[in-house]
């Protein structure tokens, strides 16, 4: 076996997993090779949270930071007469499935001895790095752009965070914090690799939930590929460790008013162009460059999956149904569940499909109320 480590995307060389780095001496992506071992015996005997597959992830001690966070349910509803499986992340402490690459990544900081962190964010992942720093004793810097949701914004301030407000894009905030994490260390949901240790739970989780199998198709967010990306890992261990035989295809949903990705992958593009984006209610996938969107399509091309776009009307109108049925999400959910719908007119009689709801609706009540009603 080859050791554990960090290992540069772009030129392939490997630095240790334990030193502290956000990216390569060439400015490029990390990822991390490590073998991680499940036993199906000792991870049913322990609490239902996401540290029951301990072994699966590179951490050196069980001194997690941690709220007890994962497992959480996966429910069949019922989307044009077929029953989707959706896993109900928009249960988790800070209100979205965030907590699952925080909770991994704040605790590999601590583990390394990390006192300060910088962190960029639209909302969510913001609130949730704040959260498990206000938990760990770490400092951290949020930059979030003008114009954030109020109650994201109230969110992070409440646990504690420093918050820079950028008078510019998205993309002017990431800038923002790339810039300053070089003075400090890059906890973002997208650069860090240790975020997408966390995430690729959500594939550990509904897999055992489904009785250690693999659902044929996932349909899942595509802002950044936080979680698309996780997932795509979670399940390339599970055949890995050949406890499932067949990794499921990724369907990634964008809205069409800013759909990169969709874009990029059907015009056979390896790179992310330059395109115009347009306001979405689906802010949390409103990402025009993502950084690892390279990643996400070649993962989502490995999957034999695809990208489908969906429009304001078809979220507005997901997000109506699914809030009529008892789930109060976010629009970004919503847009997913849009895609659901869309995909399921045109899927297989038997496959099983699973999706997820992604942020709790309380964490945009200012923003549902003036926009839907
Ligand atoms: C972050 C987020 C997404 C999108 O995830 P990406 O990692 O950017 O693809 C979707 N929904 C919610 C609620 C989010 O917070």
């Amino acid at each position: 076996m080859k050791p554990n480590c960090l290992i540069c995307t772009h030129t392939q060389e490997e630095y240790p997993l334990d030193e502290i780095r956000w990216q390569s001496d060439s400015g490029h992506l990390l990822d991390i090779r490590f073998y991680p071992q499940f036993d199906k015996r000792a991870i049913r005997q322990r609490s239902a949270n996401l540290w029951r597959y301990r072994e699966a992830l590179p951490l050196s001690s069980n001194k997690f930071v941690t709220f007890g966070e994962g497992a959480t349910p996966l429910q069949k509803i019922n989307i044009y007469g077929r029953n989707i499986y959706f896993k109900l992340d928009f249960l988790f402490p800070t209100g979205s499935y965030k907590d699952r690459g925080s909770a991994v990544m704040v605790s590999k900081i601590k583990e390394l001895g990390i006192e300060k962190v910088v962190q960029d964010s639209s909302g969510n992942a913001g609130a949730s790095v704040a959260a498990y720093c206000a938990k760990a004793g770490i400092d951290c810097d949020i930059f979030v752009p003008k114009g954030i949701s109020a109650s994201k914004l109230a969110q992070i301030k409440a646990y504690g965070a420093n918050v820079i407000v950028i008078d510019g894009s998205r993309e002017d905030t990431a800038q923002a914090a790339y810039e300053a994490a070089k003075r400090s260390y890059y906890a973002s949901h997208y650069w860090n690799p240790f975020f997408l240790q966390g995430t690729k739970t959500f594939a550990y989780e509904v897999c055992e939930q489904l009785g250690w199998k693999a659902p044929d198709t996932l349909i899942l967010p595509a802002g950044n590929g936080t979680l698309l990306l996780g997932a795509y890992i979670g399940f390339k261990e599970l055949v890995k460790a050949t406890i499932i035989e067949k990794r499921p295809k990724i369907i990634g949903i964008q809205a069409a008013n800013c759909s990169p990705l969709y874009e990029a992958f059907n015009e056979g593009l390896t790179y992310i162009p330059d395109v115009e984006t347009l306001p979405t209610l689906a802010e949390g996938i409103a990402i025009a460059k993502p950084v690892r969107g390279k990643q996400m399509m070649q993962y989502v091309e490995l999957s034999e999956g695809s990208f489908l776009v969906v429009s304001e009307e078809e979220i507005k109108d997901a997000f109506y149904e699914i809030s009529r049925m008892g789930y109060f999400v976010e629009p970004t959910s919503a847009a997913v569940v849009a895609g659901v719908k869309k995909y399921v007119a045109e899927a297989p009689e038997n496959e099983i499909i699973v999706s997820v709801l992604t942020g709790s609706g309380l964490k945009a009540s200012d923003k549902i109320a003036k926009l839907l009603f």
